[in-house]
């Protein structure tokens, strides 16, 4: 990394093309460097921080909550996590006719992990009908993360180039292609389908209206099980509080949650409910940090500050207002072909690549994301304002027409 061209050297693995830009403090969608230079946050941390960065409630929360207890181990009981289990079984099924058999919760640490906790029901409960050699169904462009059953349900073949080889048992298919999921249900190896609702990684892909719900019919059919990484969609940023209930019915079995639900602090959740809910037993899964006072009692405070200050239906409006901003401001522009998304998560199409406008953008003090190239990605906090949405609006707008003019 080179900053005010010194070259800073380090003892990291040089796994990240970092920026050249350091913060030292934060506040709601804003963020300050080394230099004291203010910065408008469009990415917060890639959809982590959703109510903003040092949000007073929070902090109070974790200062009281490190004086307490920060650790024990699952080898003991922790209210904290049954009290989040409850809460977010109950926003699982706020839609939903009640489950005769409530649904349950694994605390982790991360989406990875929520992640490799779903294969891991997927595998035991094929096994528990009698097949040996499970297959899921996983679509092409995914993202489920880096740890290697994750890295083999993803769908990008540049980040699994020199790991192979990769975990058997994933059947891969088009995104947003449910015929090509009926094409190959007479395989009697298929235990689930693994998709996220819209894809993020992949370029903030919005499948059809009628894709979820004829995933979850094509899963009722065959007895298998729809399991939705929810990781980036989840917790509000579609403006629900899981992006699935933009299509009620297709209630996920099981259903991963990880970045904003901690805001920060790392916390990851696999939810599972009806013939999934049994499916792990003692003994067969774990983890030492998952779920340990801290990250659930702070991830419980997410939710309550979210509930009652009405969160997901601000940023609802605010997505509203952001992506017709953006289209009128971009669409008429040639080198943009597409704004699209749902809430705060958002994708504005270039016809051709445009990661530079992320080092330009961070220049004039906005932090955005470019995805596969020619998507540039943005996942405000949650709580930003009119003002906020109109700036982002007006940097990216002077942005493509001072870097595509100059070429
Ligand atoms: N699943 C999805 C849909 C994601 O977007 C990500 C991260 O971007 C992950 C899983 C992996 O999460 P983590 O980086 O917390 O392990």
């Amino acid at each position: 990394m080179s900053q005010g061209g010194a070259v800073i050297t380090s003892s990291l693995m040089p796994t990240y093309a970092r920026l050249p830009v350091r913060f030292t403090r934060g506040e709601g969608a804003w963020l300050w460097d080394t230099d004291g230079k203010k910065y408008l946050d469009g990415i917060s941390g890639i959809g982590v921080c959703s109510l903003g960065h040092a949000h007073p409630t929070i902090a109070k929360v974790i200062r009281e909550q490190s004086g307490h207890l920060l650790h024990t181990s699952n080898l003991y009981e922790i209210p904290y996590q049954s009290q989040l289990a409850d809460a977010l079984t109950r926003l699982l099924m706020s839609q939903s006719d009640p489950d005769p058999i409530p649904p349950r919760v694994f605390f982790c640490n991360s989406g990875t992990e929520a992640n490799e906790a779903a294969i891991k029901i997927a595998r035991m409960y094929a096994h528990h009908k009698g097949i040996g050699s499970p297959k899921i169904v996983v679509t092409e462009g995914a993202f489920h993360g880096r740890t290697l059953g994750a890295l083999s349900a993803t769908g990008n073949p540049n980040l699994q180039i020199g790991f192979e080889p990769l975990l058997p048992g994933f059947l891969r298919v088009p995104f947003n292609d449910s015929a090509a999921i009926t094409a190959i249900a007479d395989n009697p190896d298929i235990v689930a389908v693994l998709v996220e609702p819209i894809q993020g990684e992949g370029g903030v892909i919005i499948p059809d209206d009628q894709y979820l719900q004829a995933t979850r019919d094509i899963c009722d059919r065959h007895d298998w099980l729809m399991i939705l990484d929810e990781v980036q969609t989840g917790m509000g940023r579609t403006g629900r509080w899981f992006a699935w209930q933009h299509s009620s019915g297709a209630v996920p079995d099981v259903m991963m949650l990880a970045k904003a639900l901690g805001n920060g602090i790392p916390i990851g959740a696999c939810l599972a409910r009806g013939r999934a809910v049994d499916v792990l037993t003692p003994g067969t899964h774990g983890s030492t940090f998952g779920g340990n006072p801290l990250a659930c009692r702070v991830a419980l405070t997410v939710v309550d500050i979210m509930e009652k200050e009405g969160i997901v239906e601000h940023a609802e409006r605010m997505g509203h207002e952001l992506h017709s901003a953006l289209a009128s401001a971009l669409l008429s522009k040639s080198v943009i072909s597409e704004v699209r998304g749902s809430g705060l998560m958002i994708g504005i199409k270039f016809n051709r690549s445009c990661g530079e406008l992320v080092k330009r953008a961070l220049e004039r003090g906005l932090l955005i994301n470019v995805t596969v190239d020619d998507v540039l990605r943005l996942l405000p906090p949650l709580i930003i304002e009119e003002r906020e949405a109109r700036r982002i609006v007006q940097t990216i707008a002077e942005l493509v027409d001072e870097f595509f003019t100059e070429r």
